[in-house]
């Protein structure tokens, strides 16, 4: 069984929450704030927290530290607020991913499906042998070589780089940072700048239709994601 948190201090969305996450065989935590979030999370540890980051007591970015003091459990913020100054901070204290009401349910749930496979694989998933194949491309991390269709592409270490890290985390939301951070160095962790070309680049020689990518996908001001 797969307990989920669900934080939510409107009312009618976590009953909405917990009828949708319940039909799916979910089980479900309801919290309509931060201290019984945290409160709940310590008696029952979740597989997957949901958490609104408007909350009346404590700020949905403190549940995430709160969160994370403990473990590694996957964080989908769901929430009204646009600025991306703020997403940015979610994703940055330890958020896996983040949506934009209005959503759809059918929209959250894949993205928590995502978020719980995430976890299962674990931290060294892909780490071995692993061959990523798409419809208009074959990725093999191991050789080293992409084609697409029955041609050879050639990468160069940077986009390789680039690359592997959004393919290691299929669907996942990779924050600019952690690319920045991981791909080129922690102090290069505001040249998003060098991302826009470098994807660029990728989808050129990747996608069918670079201008409109199918795999390779800017959520923009965020980060980037591999769909497969
Ligand atoms: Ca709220």
């Amino acid at each position: 069984m797969t307990r989920v948190l669900v934080v939510e201090d409107d009312p009618q969305l976590l009953r909405a929450f917990t009828i949708n996450l319940k039909a799916r065989t979910y089980e479900v935590d309801a919290a309509p704030d931060g201290a019984t979030a945290l409160r709940l999370a310590a008696a029952r540890p979740p597989d997957a927290v949901l958490l609104d980051l408007g909350l009346p007591d404590i700020d949905g970015l403190d549940v995430i530290k709160g969160l994370r003091g403990w473990g590694q459990v996957p964080i989908l913020v769901v929430s009204a607020r646009r600025a991306e100054a703020e997403k940015i901070e979610a994703l940055d204290s330890g958020a896996d991913d983040y949506i934009t009401k209005p959503f759809s349910m059918e929209e959250l749930l894949a993205r928590l499906r995502v978020a719980l496979r995430h976890r299962a694989a674990g931290p060294v998933a892909g780490a071995g042998a692993r061959v990523v194949r798409t419809k208009d491309f074959t990725v093999d991390m191991v050789a080293k070589k992409a084609t697409r269709g029955d041609r050879d592409v050639r990468l160069t270490p940077t986009e390789w780089h680039l690359l592997e890290v959004l393919l290691r985390n299929p669907g996942r939301l990779v924050p600019q940072r952690e690319l920045l951070q991981e791909v080129w160095s922690p102090a290069h962790s505001d040249h998003t700048n060098y991302l826009r070309v470098y994807m660029a680049q990728l989808r050129r020689k990747l996608e069918a239709d670079p201008s409109h990518p199918r795999y390779l996908i800017t959520e923009p001001g965020m980060g980037y994601r591999f769909e497969e």
